[in-house]
């Protein structure tokens, strides 16, 4: 009889989304992850370890989405403990789930940047949750976690697992079925670039600011509610604007992302996890009534939460001390988030790969410099500033 052929993972590179499923199932630990030239990293399997079972290719959600989930409930969201959200990107809405989960005994995973700016899952208790909160637009490696995962529900403990929506299916289906303890949150995603282009940018602007980055945050909530973030250089604390700098610029414009990305088939209203977290952007517009006085204040950052699930749907039930809810609609949602609906458009992507390939991170800093540039563009960059702060200031100029 032949030996069964060690599987093939993915055909093309747009079919694997990284999110760890294969390397966490292999009882052999034969799968690891490699960076390809521009820094994506792909599963390859160490035939000599190889068993042949094909339970890593089997296990591969991506390639054969089936998400039967349709939103249950939508709502506009806050988390009551307005210093909580302050350190969150949108309306501190994860950072209240896994309080509540905490509190029962429960573990939490989630992304968390690591001092060499590498963005790795991990799990937490209460006394560790801070490093979860916040988006990092980076790709998170789940390492083991869903191996941890399933260990910890084994156990009988309560787990919240949060991530990008491949990473929550590819949770699933690793776990092969459902567990009452389980919650798991995934967030509206415009896609991920790499950890290596990512270390390159804070290299490259620590360079030019004279030092060495110490700290970075993608959205700085002292800047308001908006895209924009900061980063402490040589004890200096920098604002980063989203359009202003290179790496949030190509972000933001679909240029970094990794190829999967561009055919993500979670970009819509059916969605794996029991919650889905983005922001309300358009809130202004689809529910005036929520803002101003006696009401929300915008610049403190408004959270969509979609209830994909009955069990989701519970579970804010439950957090009613800790999260403010009001009744919104998928299709109000979406208005505003391009990620609800489709997925991310990368339109220079190619171009913008190449030149990476060709001269590194240094080739895309001076390309931005050249051709975009902060100076050249102040008016995206107006743009880009919180919208209640916009408000502001064009009610001063009357
Ligand atoms: C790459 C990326 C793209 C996003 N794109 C959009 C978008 O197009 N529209 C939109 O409305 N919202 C988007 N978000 C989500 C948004 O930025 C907030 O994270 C979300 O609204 C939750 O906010 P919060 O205040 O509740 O929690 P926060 O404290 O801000 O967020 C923490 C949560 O985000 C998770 N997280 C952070 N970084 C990563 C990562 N690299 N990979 C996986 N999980 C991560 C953590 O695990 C945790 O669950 C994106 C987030 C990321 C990371």
């Amino acid at each position: 009889m032949s030996e069964r052929p060690v599987p093939v993972l993915f055909s093309g590179k747009d079919t694997c989304c990284a999110c760890g499923a294969c390397l966490n199932i292999c009882p052999m630990d034969a799968v690891s992850m490699e960076e390809d030239d521009c820094g994506f990293r792909y599963p390859k399997i160490d035939e000599s370890r190889c068993v042949r079972c094909g339970r890593c290719k089997a296990v591969c959600a991506f390639q054969h989405t089936d998400v039967p989930n349709s939103p249950v409930a939508t709502f506009a969201a806050v988390a009551r403990d307005r210093e909580l959200a302050s350190r969150s990107a949108s309306g501190g809405i994860f950072a209240a789930l896994a309080k509540k989960i905490a509190a029962q005994g429960g573990v939490v995973f989630g992304a968390a940047m690591k001092p060499d700016f590498s963005v790795c899952h991990r799990a937490c208790e209460q006394d560790s949750l801070a490093v979860l909160q916040g988006s990092k637009y980076t790709q998170s490696d789940t390492v083991l976690t869903f191996r941890e995962a399933k260990a910890a529900l084994e156990q009988g403990k309560t787990v919240l697992y949060s991530g990008t929506p491949c990473q929550i299916d590819g949770l699933k289906s690793f776990l092969g079925r459902d567990y009452t303890n389980l919650l798991t949150a995934d967030i509206i995603c415009h896609g991920v670039p790499n950890g290596r282009m990512f270390r390159e940018y804070i290299d490259s602007l620590g360079k030019a600011h004279g030092g060495a980055v110490e700290h970075f945050t993608f959205r700085d909530k002292r800047i308001g509610w908006g895209e924009n973030g900061s980063a402490v250089i040589g004890g200096k604390r920098v604002k980063i604007w989203q359009s202003g700098a290179s790496y949030p610029y190509y972000f933001s414009h679909g240029d970094l992302q990794r190829e999967s990305c561009y055919r993500c088939p979670y970009a819509c209203s059916h969605r794996p996890a029991d919650l889905t977290l983005g922001d309300f952007w358009g809130i202004e517009k689809q529910h005036p009534e929520y803002l101003g006085r006696g009401g929300w204040d915008e610049s403190e950052g408004i959270s969509v939460v979609v209830a994909n699930t009955k069990k989701g749907e519970d579970f804010l039930a439950v957090c009613d001390d800790m999260i403010d809810c009001k009744p919104s609609t998928f299709e109000k949602a979406a208005a505003g988030n391009a990620q609800l609906c489709r997925p991310v458009a990368g339109g220079k992507r190619d171009e913008i790969m190449q030149t990476y390939r060709d001269g590194g991170w240094d080739a895309l800093e001076k390309r931005y410099e050249s051709n975009i540039g902060f100076h050249k563009h102040a008016s995206r960059v107006k743009s880009m500033l919180p919208k209640a702060l916009k408000r502001k200031l064009k009610a001063g100029k009357k």
